[in-house]
């Protein structure tokens, strides 16, 4: 088993609606994205997932999120944007994906970093 990991980044707004402080008004952060899969084997080429495919495919998804308030996307309208819930889209947006590549890769994780001190990683 050998695992694989690419990061990304985008930058967005967002407001946590109903949070008693200083993050309940709009403010941005420059956010980081860390994809983890696991793959069973390796190809011929001793590549378990190209790494150039999961950063342009993982761009794709974020491409959505970049330089937009995350509170108006439809993923947001009944919850807040927060590291969490990003964490977690982003993985249901991986896993379809990546999954498909083939029977012996799978998604693991997807960790999001707010700043460069706090994040968030979801996995099942
Ligand atoms: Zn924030």
């Amino acid at each position: 088993v050998v695992e694989l990991g690419v990061e990304r980044e985008f930058s967005a707004a967002h407001q946590l609606r109903g949070y008693q402080g200083a993050c309940e008004k709009i403010h941005g952060h420059n956010w980081k994205v860390l994809l983890e899969v696991r793959v069973g084997a390796l190809d011929k080429l001793g590549l378990g997932l190209d790494f150039t495919f999961m950063k342009s495919e993982l761009d794709r998804i974020l491409a959505s999120y970049d330089h937009v308030l995350l509170n108006n996307l439809p993923e947001f309208q009944h919850e807040n944007p927060t590291s969490e819930n990003l964490a977690r889209h982003v993985f249901e947006k991986c896993r379809q994906v990546f999954q498909p590549s083939g029977p012996n890769v799978s998604v693991i994780g997807v960790t999001v970093w707010e700043s460069s001190t706090a994040f968030a990683r979801y996995a099942e």
